[in-house]
C-alpha cells in the first residue's frame, strides 16, 4: 500500500466508524450490519475496493491494520485485543499466527473447546457470529422437510449451504426441538424422487457426464454415482 493509498483508506475508515467512548472501540457503522433472513446482524466489518479492475472485499480490521499500522505477512491474522469483531481501532489490533489466534480465542473463552463448560457455551443466536435466530429454525426444518434445496434456503437466510446441511444432519442447532426431532426421509437425498433418479439413469445412458448430471439435478457427484450404481432409488423403471 502506497502512502497516498494509506491516507485515502484512513479517511475512508474514519468516515465509517463511530467511537465507543466506553471501550474506545472504533465501531464500523455500515457493512457490518447485513440483512440476513429479514433481520439485521452485526459481524466483522467489510470494506469493498477495486484492485486491477476487480471488485474485492476485505475485512475492515484488516484494512485498518494495513492503513494505520503496516503490511501484513500473508500467513498472519489480524486479531482483536478488545474481542469486538466490528472494531477497527488500530490500537486494538495485533498480528498473530493462526496458533496465536486460537490461543487468544481460548484464553478469552471465545472458542467452544472444553475450557468452556458445555452449559456456559454460547449456543445458537447468542453466538456472536450467529446469523439465524432460534425462531428461524422451525421454518428451515419445515422447508427441508418439504424438499426445498439447501441452496435456496441458504440463500434466503444468508448462511452457507454447509450450515443448512449441518442442520439437516443434526450437527447444529440441536437445542431447538424442531431440529432435534425432525424426521427426514431416510437413506437417500430428499432432492431426488424416483422419477428424477430414473431420468438420471436415462440421461447417463444417452451420454450425459456425471458432473453435468450433478449440476442439472443440483446434487453431489456422490449422489449421481449412488443412483447410477443403484445403491439408492433402485426400484427402477
Ligand atoms: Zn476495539
Amino acid at each position: 500500500m502506497t502512502k497516498a493509498e494509506r491516507e485515502k483508506w484512513k479517511s475512508y475508515i474514519r468516515e465509517r466508524v463511530e467511537l465507543n467512548p466506553a471501550t474506545m472501540c472504533w465501531e464500523w457503522q455500515q457493512a457490518c450490519e447485513k440483512e440476513f433472513g429479514g433481520r439485521r446482524r452485526r459481524g466483522y466489518s467489510v470494506a469493498k475496493y477495486t484492485i486491477n479492475g476487480k471488485r474485492t472485499k476485505i475485512s475492515g480490521h484488516r484494512l485498518s491494520y494495513l492503513a494505520f499500522v503496516g503490511n501484513i505477512t500473508s500467513d498472519l491474522f489480524v486479531c482483536h485485543t478488545c474481542d469486538v469483531p466490528w472494531c477497527v481501532n488500530p490500537h486494538h489490533l495485533f498480528l498473530g499466527t493462526h496458533q496465536d489466534n486460537m490461543d487468544d480465542m481460548i484464553r478469552k473463552g471465545r472458542k467452544t473447546v472444553p475450557v468452556v463448560p458445555y452449559e456456559n457455551r454460547r449456543r445458537g443466536a447468542k453466538h456472536y457470529r450467529a446469523v439465524l435466530l432460534e425462531e428461524d429454525l422451525p421454518v428451515i426444518v419445515e422447508r427441508l422437510l418439504a424438499g426445498e434445496t439447501q441452496d435456496a434456503i441458504a440463500e434466503d437466510y444468508g448462511i452457507t449451504k454447509y450450515m443448512v446441511s449441518r442442520i439437516r444432519r443434526k450437527k447444529a442447532w440441536m437445542h431447538v426441538p424442531e431440529v432435534r426431532d425432525a424426521k427426514y426421509a431416510a437413506g437417500h437425498s430428499i432432492r431426488l424422487t424416483q422419477k428424477k433418479a430414473d431420468a438420471i439413469r436415462r440421461l447417463h445412458d444417452s451420454g450425459y457426464s456425471h458432473s453435468k448430471l450433478a449440476a442439472a439435478f443440483d446434487v453431489s457427484l456422490a449422489t449421481i454415482y449412488d443412483v447410477l450404481a443403484k445403491r439408492t432409488w433402485s426400484s427402477a423403471c
